[in-house]
């Protein structure tokens, strides 16, 4: 048994943070993970929500990143086939649009093609998402089509000049929960996962770290020992290197604002949008939580992470100008119910503008002079967590020596034990099982649980209590079932990150969430 508290501690309860703790748990290593606020709290929230290739990487010629997070999809969908599912996206062809210079493609067909002045043309597209379809494996999701818009459905919300479209596939996922569901995974084989506690100070020694942490809610300061620390900080990474870890590097990051609107449901089936802005932009129209849509993203500088992270009144009308381009009923500031933003901590690798910085992840392991290592992450993306984490541990059973295979491709999520096409039947079975149940509740809480809904609404059957409706079917189960298993410790981590019923229930609904939180920790 080492003297030492951990071998490895993580620092950030982001989706990377948390992949690297439940692969390394899960290989045999004593970790611990500290969370400044809650799971997810950053940038791991406010994701565009896909497990997807990234198509427009492609004209950056990030082709290892666009591979890798495409074979990814499908192991990602057999892992947790609750939070994530396939979908498909609708590219509107712009015959009228004119792009600017903006990628090396684009840029490389003004040279060879002038008569274009930009456009992307339509056989480059398809070439796009013919290499999309082909480069990662596909079994699961569907090809692509070509859409007559003129008479197809998804033709209908937009302006009558776009004929023609490409339908291609990617997934959703839904982020916290990702998050929330690798933090659990991690606690049940043995991780020690602490929310609200911020590392603020290190020492370095021979062969281990001093690490202290603060109690965010006591103000309570302790020490732990580790091995070693991997700087999981994400927007935070750069200020851990040069101040609480001390070190002296050259390695930056670039913090890139993205934000979202969410406005009213703009359009009835179930398919996205992908839409081509005239500055060799692109964004997503994608229907959201059954009621609303989800448009972003933005490309904005972001110079400190200390500072608020907003969708300003120029990224809003950005995004509505954006989409009204290619909806018929044009989108305004009155269609917008909530807006949310996130920083990108993207690997500084000179980019000139943020849109084309690499969102490739960086792995750089700091050792020197015979002193405990720190491994600092830099990038990578939602879709890339497990694969970023299965490189991680390459660097940390160098530094820490080897003590299992990697083990986590397909392994399930809690809750995520079941087929990719058996979604259909864990409703109904609860549906059978349970007659208070209506398809909406029973819907929603096997896209939060999986199977573990079960366990949830079997106590809701069996204690008078349980049933307490908090607004859209929450039950005092659902609430003592997030404080026992998700790490929920306020209305705010229920209500926005582990599940998004912020948008639907009322002010004095969340409040008494939040009281029935508060007296049952
Ligand atoms: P974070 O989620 O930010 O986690 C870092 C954590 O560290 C934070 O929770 C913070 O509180 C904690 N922390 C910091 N300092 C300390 C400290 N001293 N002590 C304790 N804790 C600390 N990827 C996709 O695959 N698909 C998408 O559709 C997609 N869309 C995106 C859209 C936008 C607008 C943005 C911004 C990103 C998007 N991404 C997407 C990328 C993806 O969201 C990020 O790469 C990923 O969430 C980064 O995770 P992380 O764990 O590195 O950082």
């Amino acid at each position: 048994m080492s003297e030492y508290d951990f071998d490895i501690f993580v620092i950030g309860g982001g989706i990377n943070g948390c992949g690297i703790a439940r692969d390394a748990v899960g290989r045999g290593y004593r970790v611990g993970l500290a969370e400044m606020n809650d799971l997810a709290s950053a940038t791991s929230s406010a994701s565009t929500k896909l497990f997807h290739g990234g198509l427009r990487y492609l004209e950056y010629f990030e082709f290892r990143l666009v591979k890798e997070a495409l074979i990814e999809r499908e192991h990602l969908l057999h892992a947790m086939p609750h939070i994530s599912w396939p979908m498909r996206f609708v590219l509107p062809l712009a015959p009228d649009m004119r792009f600017d210079n903006s990628t090396p493609t684009s840029r490389l067909l003004r040279k060879v093609m002038p008569w274009m002045q930009g456009r992307r043309p339509d056989w480059l597209i398809r070439l796009g998402l013919f290499l999309y379809d082909h480069m990662g494996g596909r079994k699961i999701l569907p090809a692509t089509e070509t859409l007559n818009l003129q008479t197809a459905a998804e033709g209908q919300p937009l302006k009558n000049s776009f004929a023609k479209a490409f339908e291609y596939s990617d997934c959703w996922i839904e982020d916290s929960r990702l998050v929330a569901l690798n933090a659990q995974d991690a606690k049940q084989r043995g991780a020690h996962v602490m929310t609200r506690t911020k590392v603020i100070a290190t020492q370095r020694h021979a062969d281990h770290w001093v690490v202290t942490l603060l109690d965010q809610k006591t103000q309570d300061r302790h020490e732990i020992t580790t091995k070693m620390i991997v700087n999981a900080a994400g927007p935070w990474v750069g200020e851990l290197l040069g101040q609480t870890l001390g070190l002296k590097t050259n390695e930056g990051v670039r913090l890139v604002r993205g934000s979202h609107i969410v406005t009213h449901k703009l359009f009835d089936h179930d398919k996205a949008y992908f839409f081509q802005g005239t500055d060799g932009r692109i964004i997503f129209a994608i229907p959201y939580e059954n009621d609303f849509t989800l448009i972003g993203t933005t490309d904005q500088d972001h110079l400190d992470p200390n500072e608020p992270v907003e969708c300003t009144a120029e990224e809003q009308a950005y995004l509505l100008n954006f989409a009204s381009q290619y909806f018929e009923t044009p989108v305004t500031n009155d269609d917008i119910v909530w807006t949310f933003s996130g920083v990108r901590p993207l690997y500084d690798d000179g980019a000139s503008s943020a849109s084309a910085a690499t969102r490739d992840y960086v792995l750089k392991i700091d050792c020197a002079d015979d002193t405990a290592p720190v491994l600092n992450i830099f990038g990578g993306k939602i879709t890339t967590y497990r694969k970023l984490a299965e490189s991680a541990l390459v660097e940390i059973e160098n530094a820490l020596g080897a003590k299992s295979a990697p083990w986590t491709k397909r392994v399930p999520l809690p809750g995520g034990d079941f087929n990719v096409d058996g979604f259909d039947a864990l409703v109904k079975n609860l549906l059978d099982s349970y007659d208070f149940l209506t398809s909406t509740w029973a819907t929603r809480m096997v896209r939060m649980y999986g199977t573990n809904a079960e366990k949830i609404i079997a106590k809701v059957a069996q204690t008078s209590d349980g049933k307490q409706d908090f607004g859209c079917n929450v039950t005092a189960a659902e609430l003592d079932w997030g404080i026992e298993n998700e790490f929920v410790q306020t209305a705010d981590d229920f209500v926005w990150r582990r599940t998004r019923l912020g948008l639907k229930l009322t002010n004095e609904q969340i409040q008494s969430i939040d009281s029935y939180i508060l007296g049952n920790q």
